[in-house]
């Protein structure tokens, strides 16, 4: 793991340059000290009191490669964030974080039927997040930052809570609910079981993403297009088995591949936290092994987004920066994963349209 604070791109700190985060679990991305002060107003025990030894724990409980130790780590910070108190501290906190980032919009995740074991409803859950984006939103604005924030809300795939999850993100459509998402285990639960779910979102005409292709193979990206109708793919990191290249260089999409180019859909690549998980399995173990560059090559709209910060101990300006280190992208490039972030957010057509213009402005401000 890379313990950079700063990566330079033509000169320029590109914590600063404009950003938009597609894949960020509010779960994944809490400030350590916050873990502790909140588990002690509970009486909750963690494995470690102290911040710089608790992110340490975070960070190789969920680079241990046992899945085990992965998923222990969400069960300490969801266990924090049950309460309202919880809840909106939590996701205040994340705006703030997300602004030092560089970071203008932002649609973040989160499965609310996780923050039920405290007596809390799925929509105070929902009315807790939202109150904490707009308490952050308040604070970047008050510091001279703008930024928005918008939630995803994900069903997990091993539970049999889809349907409601769907009518609950519907029902918050029009108060900061953009997308809804299927996470937790990839191989063994496909998005065809959550039909019910997915084909009511459809009928709704209500935006999915679903993680697919991050340990599930290509058929589990396939599902997610069909059963899902997903205009993003969590990771899909799998697309690579739809993809050859020839001995002179070509790259050949197959059909799946060339249906994710030609309809645009958004790959929303997290190299880090692929790297901890089965996904790179048979690619390699660097961030040079991974197929972003090659899908980028092949004119699939990448982005890049940090999944876990806490636990993958990274952000967006930190996972650019590895990919700059392996593949010698400018900060043109960079604007294009911004673009392609944009392009492929939850927002209106008018609303996409201000964030493309923002995040131009904010390049060409740069000077270069
Ligand atoms: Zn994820």
């Amino acid at each position: 793991m890379s313990t950079r604070d700063t990566y330079l791109v033509q000169g320029i700190d590109i914590t600063t340059v404009p950003k938009v985060s597609l894949h960020d679990h509010l779960d994944g991305g809490l400030r350590p000290q916050t873990i502790i002060e909140l588990a002690d107003d509970i009486g909750y025990a963690l494995p470690a009191q102290d911040a710089t030894s608790l992110a340490r724990w975070f960070e190789e409980s969920s680079t241990s490669g046992e899945l085990e130790d992965y998923l222990e780590a969400f069960v300490h910070t969801t266990a924090v964030m049950q309460t309202t108190a919880g809840l909106t501290r939590v996701a205040r906190e994340f705006v703030s974080d997300l602004a030092a980032d560089g970071v203008l919009y932002a649609e973040v995740r989160w499965a609310p039927e996780q923050h039920l074991e405290r007596g809390l409803t799925l929509q105070e859950a929902v009315d807790a997040v939202r109150s904490g984006f707009a308490i952050g939103r308040a604070e970047v604005r008050a510091r001279g930052g703008e930024i928005d924030v918008r939630q995803v809300l994900c069903a997990m795939r091993q539970n049999d809570h889809s349907y409601e999850i769907a009518q609950l993100a519907v029902a918050n459509r029009y108060d900061g609910v953009v997308g809804f998402d299927l996470a937790g285990p990839e191989v063994g639960f496909p998005p065809s079981l959550h039909a019910e779910a997915l084909d009511y979102l459809a009928s709704k005409f209500f935006p999915t993403t679903i993680h697919a292709g991050e340990e599930g193979d290509l058929e589990s990206i396939q599902d997610a297009i069909v059963a899902g109708r997903a205009l993003r793919i969590g990771h899909g990191v799998r697309l690579i088995e739809d993809i050859s290249i020839t001995p002179a260089g070509e790259i050949v999409l197959g059909e799946t591949a060339s249906w994710v180019r030609d309809r645009g859909i958004t790959l929303e690549c997290c190299p880090s936290s692929n790297l901890a998980t089965a996904g790179m399995r048979d690619l390699g173990d660097t961030v040079e092994d991974h197929p972003f560059d090659i899908f980028y090559e092949a004119g699939i709209s990448v982005t890049v987004n940090p999944d876990n910060r806490l636990m993958s101990s990274t952000s967006i300006t930190r996972e650019l920066g590895l990919l700059v280190d392996a593949f010698g992208y400018d900060l043109g490039d960079l604007e294009v994963f911004a673009l392609n972030a944009a392009d492929g957010s939850f927002l209106r057509a008018d609303e996409r349209e201000d964030l493309a213009d923002r995040i131009t402005e904010g390049f060409d401000a740069l000077g270069l």
